[in-house]
C-alpha cells in the first residue's frame, strides 16, 4: 500500500493509495492522469442539467447515471422519431416528457437507488404528465 499524487487530465490533483504489484499501480497511475477528476467528470456529466444534491460522491455517481440514461433515451426515441413517421410525434412527446422528468429529479439518491429501473420508472412518471396535460386541454 502506497501513496501518490496524482495529476488529472483537467490539472487537478489527488493524493491517493494504491495496493497491488508495484508494475499495475504505475500503469494505473498513467490511466489515471488520462482522466479528468472526480469533481470535472461530474460536472461535465451534469452538462445542462440541473445540480444533483446528496453528497459529493453520490451526485458524481448518479450523474453519471443521469447522463447515460438521458443519452440512451435520446438515442432510442430519436431513431424512431427519424425512422418510423407514425411514430415520430408520439416519440417525440414522450421524449419532452421524460425529458421533463429527469429535470425534476434532482435527488442523487434517488437515481442510485432507481437506477436499474429507470426506464419503468420514467414511463410511469411521463404517463402521469400525459394525463395532466391532457386534463389541461
Ligand atoms: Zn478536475
Amino acid at each position: 500500500m502506497a501513496h501518490y499524487n496524482i495529476t488529472y487530465s483537467c490539472g487537478h490533483e489527488e493524493r491517493i493509495e494504491l495496493f497491488g504489484k508495484v508494475s499495475g499501480r504505475e500503469s494505473r497511475i498513467e490511466w489515471l492522469e488520462t482522466q479528468m477528476c472526480r469533481a470535472c467528470k461530474a460536472a461535465q456529466d451534469s452538462e445542462g442539467l440541473p445540480k444533483l444534491s446528496g453528497t459529493e460522491k453520490q451526485t458524481a455517481w448518479a450523474a453519471r447515471i443521469r447522463r447515460t440514461f438521458l443519452d440512451q433515451t435520446e438515442s432510442q426515441l430519436g431513431h424512431v422519431i427519424l425512422t418510423n413517421p407514425q411514430a415520430a410525434e408520439a416519440a417525440n412527446e414522450l421524449l419532452n416528457l421524460v425529458k421533463d422528468s429527469i429535470n425534476e429529479q434532482t435527488s442523487a439518491a434517488w437515481w442510485i437507488d432507481n437506477r436499474d429501473r429507470l426506464e419503468p420508472e420514467f414511463a410511469k412518471m411521463a404517463m402521469a404528465k400525459r394525463e395532466v396535460s391532457k386534463q389541461a386541454d
